[in-house]
Parts: structure tokens; C-alpha cells; sequence
């Protein structure tokens, strides 16, 4: 593909941040999408190429729409920015704490997604790549093999709602010709996932898996869940 016009929201660190180091490594301008502009901005400065610091929280409709009018072009929109919930099963766990994982995780991908789709839809090759969970996999959490156990609701609950967004927004936007697709990363070391072990793997692996669903040719898959490695994963 040539070169393309990216945003990454949520890319001042993590898995994002390498998303974004990756776009740039392959020659593409890259927003990178941070909340912060200071953090933002050492995040810039520390992938170079052309990545061009976007000030945006996908929570404040202020803020999203403040970004689109910064953004002249955009072919690529990785929706990555998350939060975790507590460990905690559904009935244990209180609505504020549904609410604020929901805000960013589901109603943060709709606000950001809406906003950018008439930029989208000028694109050549549109693509948007959502940074879901295979913990969000209603198809893995019940097969007879997953353990039972209804712990991290709040944030599993808000990646099966996005892995619906991501099915819906495919069909609707087919006649757009916009591919959209979702990603397992697996499991990282990142601040998402403080209790993650050493041997767990490094974000910048899970990265490739988001630049392979970005640069789809343009017969490739919409509507599908893949982790990083590109297997499919049930929804
Ligand atoms: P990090 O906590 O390292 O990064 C999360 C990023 O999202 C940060 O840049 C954070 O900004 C940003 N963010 C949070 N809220 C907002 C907001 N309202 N507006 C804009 N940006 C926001 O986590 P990961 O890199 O691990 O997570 C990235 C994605 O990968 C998430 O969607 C997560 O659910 C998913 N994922 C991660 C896994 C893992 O094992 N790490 C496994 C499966 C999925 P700030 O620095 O300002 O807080």
C-alpha cells in the first residue's frame, strides 16, 4: 500500500505507542492520539519520523472534535485507548466502575469512530483496526476448555460490546469500502496489565498484528477478530 495518513489513539505508551512507532517505521504519517500532550509529545519525540502529536481524550466530545478539525487526511484509525475494571465478577462490581471502562472502551471507540468517518470515507484504501481482547470473546469464555469464571466483567463486558461495534460498523460501512477489524493482542506487558509476568509477551509483537489488519489489501477480511499472530479468534 502507499503511503498512508494514520491516527492512533491512545499511543503515548504501551501498545499503541508501539502501533505508532511501527506506522512510522514503515514511512506513513502518524497522529498519535494522547490525552496528555506531555506525554504525548516525549512519545513523538521519541518514535520521529513524521508523527504529529494529536491532543485527544475519546471520553470529551470537546476534545474529539477539536482533533478532527487538526487531521486534514486519514486512511488508518487504530482504535486503541483502554482502561482496565476491577478483577471483579458482574455482581460484584459497581455501575461507576461499568460506566467509566464503557465511557472510554465502548462509547469512546463510537465517538472517535463517527467523528473521523467522513475523512475515512475520502480515503483510497480506508482501514479501522480495533484494539479489542480475547478475554472479551464470548466464543472462547464459553468453550469447554476456558475456565468458568466471571472475573473482570466490567472490562471483558466493554471489549464483547466492541467486538459487536466491530461486526456492525463492517456492515454498514461495505458500501464505503472501509474495512473494519478487530484484534486479540494477547497478553502484555504494558500499565493496562501491571500483574503481567516477564514472560509475557512485548507489546511491539502484538503491534504487528494491528499494522497487518491496517494495511489489508483491498479484497482483504472486514468484520473479523484475529489475534496478533492473525488467527482468527471466536467472537
Ligand atoms: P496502557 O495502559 O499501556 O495504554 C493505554 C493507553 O490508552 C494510554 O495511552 C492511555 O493514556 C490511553 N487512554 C486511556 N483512556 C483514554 C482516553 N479517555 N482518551 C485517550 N486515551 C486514553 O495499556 P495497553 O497498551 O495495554 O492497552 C492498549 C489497548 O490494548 C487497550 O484497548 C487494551 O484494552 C488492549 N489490550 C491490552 C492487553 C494487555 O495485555 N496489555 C490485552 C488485551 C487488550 P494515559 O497514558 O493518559 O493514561
Amino acid at each position: 500500500m502507499d503511503k498512508s495518513t494514520a491516527l492512533v489513539t491512545g499511543a503515548n505508551k504501551g501498545i499503541g505507542k508501539e502501533i505508532a512507532r511501527q506506522l512510522a517505521a514503515a514511512g506513513h504519517t502518524v497522529y498519535l492520539g494522547s490525552r496528555d500532550p506531555r506525554r504525548g509529545r516525549a512519545a513523538v519525540e521519541e518514535i520521529g519520523g513524521d508523527t504529529r502529536l494529536l491532543q485527544l481524550d475519546v471520553t470529551d466530545a470537546a476534545s474529539v472534535a477539536a482533533a478532527v478539525e487538526r487531521v486534514a487526511a486519514l486512511d488508518i484509525l487504530v482504535n486503541n485507548a483502554g482502561v482496565s475494571g476491577g478483577p471483579r465478577p458482574p455482581q460484584e462490581e459497581d455501575l461507576d466502575t461499568f460506566r467509566r471502562v464503557f465511557e472510554t472502551n465502548v462509547f469512546g471507540v463510537v465517538a472517535v469512530t463517527n467523528a473521523f468517518l467522513p475523512l475515512l470515507r475520502r480515503s483510497a484504501h480506508p482501514r479501522i483496526v480495533n484494539i479489542s481482547s480475547g478475554t472479551g470473546s464470548l466464543g472462547s469464555s464459553t468453550s469447554p476448555q476456558y475456565p468458568k469464571s466471571g472475573a473482570y466483567a466490567s472490562y471483558r463486558t466493554s471489549k464483547t460490546a466492541l467486538n459487536a461495534l466491530t461486526v456492525f460498523y463492517a456492515q454498514s460501512l461495505a458500501a464505503d469500502d472501509i474495512l473494519v477489524n478487530a484484534l486479540a493482542p494477547g497478553l502484555r506487558r504494558t500499565d493496562l496489565n501491571p500483574g503481567a509476568r516477564a514472560a509475557d509477551g512485548d507489546p511491539a509483537e502484538a503491534a504487528t498484528g494491528a499494522l497487518r489488519l491496517a494495511m489489508l489489501p483491498d479484497d482483504g477480511p472486514s468484520g473479523e477478530f484475529h489475534s496478533w499472530d492473525g488467527t482468527p479468534v471466536p467472537w
